[in-house]
């Protein structure tokens, strides 16, 4: 069964409760979680799930893309069962480092394809820092220097984020998301849009900061060469 995706509607949310759908060795299903699985491109959020007085450790969160069950991986499930109630909270400091970087990411891919036509081939959020592989066929790390200081004036414009849901119809109407819809399964009735307003728009179902203010400042971590047009960017923030 579906887990709902509480992180979908509010990234800032730091504890809930939920009932126990399944337990399977260590893996925890629950009928709703904050909990963001490893998906998208982000990190999975880390915490706790508490019955009474009783927490355990969630190591790792993953999704089953086709049933888009969430499975909470625990340190011991031991004495949980089907039908409890618990609470649970996520690690914040993790949570909110993903948020501003994944936030970040999308600042640097719009930047990157506007200003040097370079289309994100992939990339990955962690904690600590975030890649981004890039179609670019110069090496010049002045390009990302340069993309890097144009997304930290971003970060300096203070945008607020505009987070919402479009069915299907309506979401194809806005011109520049077409592509992105085309690529979504037939099945997917919402999108969750995220805009970062005159910057970037895209379906996304990943946690952002409210505010690009929030971010802080982007710095360069590294840059590799991953074959004759393959850039990949390592960036962080403070
Ligand atoms: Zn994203």
């Amino acid at each position: 069964m579906e887990t709902k995706q509480l992180y979908l509607y509010d990234s800032y949310q730091r504890d809930f409760v939920a009932k126990i759908e399944r337990v399977n060795g260590n893996e925890v299903v629950l009928d709703q979680t904050i909990f963001h699985p490893l998906t998208g491109g982000v990190s999975f959020d880390t915490g706790f799930i508490e019955n009474g007085c009783d927490k355990r450790a969630v190591l790792r969160v993953e999704i089953n893309r086709d049933t888009k069950e969430i499975a909470h991986i625990v340190e011991n499930a031991e004495g949980l069962k089907t039908g409890d109630t618990v609470g649970g909270s996520i690690t914040w400091d993790r949570r909110y480092r993903l948020m501003r970087l994944h936030t970040t990411a999308h600042l640097i891919a719009a930047v990157m394809y506007r200003y040097h036509d370079a289309r994100i081939t992939g990339g990955q959020v962690d904690p600590d820092q975030a890649k981004m592989d890039f179609n670019l066929p110069r090496t010049d790390r002045e390009v990302f220097e340069d993309a890097v200081a144009k997304a930290n004036i971003e970060v300096q414009k203070k945008t607020q984020l505009k987070i919402y849901f479009l069915n299907r119809d309506e979401a194809l109407k806005i011109p520049g998301i077409v592509k992105l819809a085309e690529r979504m399964p037939p099945d997917v009735k919402d999108f969750r849009i995220v805009e970062i307003p005159g910057i970037d728009l895209q379906a996304d179902g990943g946690p952002h900061v409210s505010n690009t203010g929030e971010i802080g400042e982007i710095s360069l971590v590294k840059i590799e060469n991953k074959g004759k047009t393959q850039r990949r960017l390592y960036f962080t923030v403070k």
